[in-house]
């Protein structure tokens, strides 16, 4: 049984004041769901303030937006998984679409930054997904495919029992325009057909796939009604208490 995990990536949004209430209002909100993996992603600086905030054995877990694959030294600006282990973070995203295309990170960058966070014991989010023209052009699979690969490869089947997989076709992301319950599950089901291949079927039904793009109150039942789609990453309403608790307590 995967039990379903919504994670809110907060973006480069909030402040030190509305970072702390809005992930206390959360926990404060959820603190009867049960069944559940809930966490929020804010911005670094925030990570520390939001963690102390929230109670140690609350339901509410933190996570890093990125991370920087080497330990400590001269990196003027990178922020290590020690350092992220240091202010309690449990998990980390590697490979946002944000990243990969606006800022520009590889698949190799991406996997070193997986790997990095496997080895400190920090659970990665590795999101995927294809642009608007690669769906288009009927590329959905072969990029999904190929972000899997290098992003997953030298992870042992022991280590990927940590990672979780989130699919966020990059033309839904703060778009407004979320993929239909159909588009996510098709991916959704190609991508556990990938970690199958790579892997075994076992840590195929086992893996966690969230789906990602516009995702909201309105749809998360009919998104996660599909068989494959085992919770969310969640962009702009992971920014309210109230949306985003209410899709906690949907999922
Ligand atoms: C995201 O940033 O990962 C995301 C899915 O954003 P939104 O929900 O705003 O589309």
């Amino acid at each position: 049984m995967r039990k379903p995990f919504i994670a809110a990536n907060w973006k480069m949004n909030t402040d030190s004041q509305y970072a702390v209430e809005l992930a206390s209002g959360l926990e404060k909100a959820i603190a009867d769901v049960k069944g559940v993996n809930v966490a929020v992603c804010p911005p670094f600086v925030y990570l520390q303030s939001v963690a102390k905030s929230l109670s140690v054995d609350g339901n509410v877990a933190v996570g890093s937006q990125d991370v920087y694959f080497e330990s400590n030294g001269a990196f003027t600006g990178e922020i290590s998984c020690e350092m992220l282990k240091d202010v309690c973070c449990s998990y980390v995203i590697t490979g946002h679409s944000e990243r990969r295309h606006v800022i520009g990170e590889s698949d190799e960058l991406i996997n070193k930054k997986t790997i990095a966070a496997l080895e400190a014991g920090i659970k990665p989010i590795l999101c995927i997904g294809e642009l608007l023209e690669e769906r288009e052009a009927d590329k959905t699979s072969q990029v999904c495919e190929r972000q899997l690969r290098e992003g997953l490869k030298g992870i042992s089947e022991e280590q990927l029992a940590e990672v979780t997989i989130a699919y966020e076709p990059v033309w839904a992301i703060g778009t407004g325009k979320t993929a239909t319950s159909q588009q996510a599950q098709e991916v959704h089901e190609f991508v556990r057909g990938v970690i199958a291949d790579l892997y075994s079927k076992n840590a195929a039904d086992n893996i966690i796939i969230q789906y990602g793009g516009s995702a909201k109150p309105k749809n998360t039942k009919e998104l996660m009604s599909c068989k494959d789609v085992d919770g969310l990453l969640v962009g702009g309403a992971g920014l309210k208490v109230d949306s985003f608790s209410e899709m906690v307590k949907i999922t």
